[in-house]
């Protein structure tokens, strides 16, 4: 039963949510039925304003470690990330939806989806989710990867964007680089998908072959890009737990020797 409120409360230590530090921590705030994790329901607690202690222990005794959701990818396991991610969005969309978009009356949850919704006027409100295409761009035996203005330090990854209203993925996906490095991509595959909870973005993941163009780059956005061959990347996300690595390593799998 893991426990939060913009932090996680985790066995001090712990790299899991598969043992909650204590079902009492939470007694009497608003909680969200998540899921079965395991064989077992799970909730998340909103723990409304905290003191912002890092450790502490419940009344019953039992020590806990408060991490904010920054701080725990990376550390948790697979299963506990994507439910940490699951956690943040619904408490927090919970808590920025108790007033009516429309008419300003207080709303209430829905009976059996989850949604809130309007006493008075009846309008709906779910929880907002945001698609963003992610593309690893080939040409030959090279991959398009760029330097953002907001990366840390001198690291590179895959171009990515927000869809916008009335657009499909893959007019998303020729828009954004066109825009942000000046070439044309041709064929699109497909590759996965990966909930973002910084805040509320689902990465869908597809690789293009480059067309046509030299690069040509929007200098708000992208500090440097190139095109780097198998055996000479630059720091860019091999290795983690996002989908940018996920889809660099396949490709450099599929470039690897058979046997
Ligand atoms: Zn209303």
């Amino acid at each position: 039963m893991p426990v939060f409120s913009g932090r996680l409360y985790l066995d001090p230590g712990a790299d899991t949510l598969d043992r909650g530090p204590s079902p009492r921590i939470g007694a009497g705030r608003p909680r969200h039925y998540l899921g079965a994790f395991g064989d077992r329901p799970v909730w998340a607690i909103d723990m409304g304003e905290t003191s912002g202690d890092e450790y502490g222990e419940t009344e019953d005794g039992i020590e806990w470690e408060a991490v904010p959701l920054r701080a725990a990818y990376g550390r948790l396991d697979d299963a506990s990330w994507g439910l940490a991610g699951r956690a943040e969005q619904i408490v927090a969309w919970d808590r920025t939806h108790a007033y009516c978009g429309r008419c300003g009356s207080p709303t209430v949850h829905h009976d059996h989806d989850r949604a809130r919704q309007c006493p008075d006027c009846g309008l709906l409100s779910y929880p907002r989710i945001s698609p963003a295409v992610i593309v690893l761009v080939t040409r030959g035996e090279e991959i398009l990867l760029a330097h953002g203005r907001q990366f840390p330090g001198r690291f590179f990854s895959t171009l990515a964007g927000f869809v916008e209203p009335g657009e499909s993925l893959e007019e998303c996906i020729h828009r954004e680089i066109h825009e942000e490095v000046g070439i044309r991509v041709g064929e699109i595959s497909y590759f996965g998908s990966q909930p973002w909870p910084f805040p509320n973005s689902l990465m869908i993941g597809f690789t293009a072959e480059w067309e046509s163009g030299e690069l040509v780059l929007q200098e708000e956005e992208i500090v440097e890009a190139g095109w780097f061959g198998a055996d000479a990347l630059p720091p860019c996300p091999i290795g983690g737990m996002s989908i940018a690595g996920w889809m660099i390593e396949r490709w450099l799998a599929d470039r690897a020797p058979a046997g």
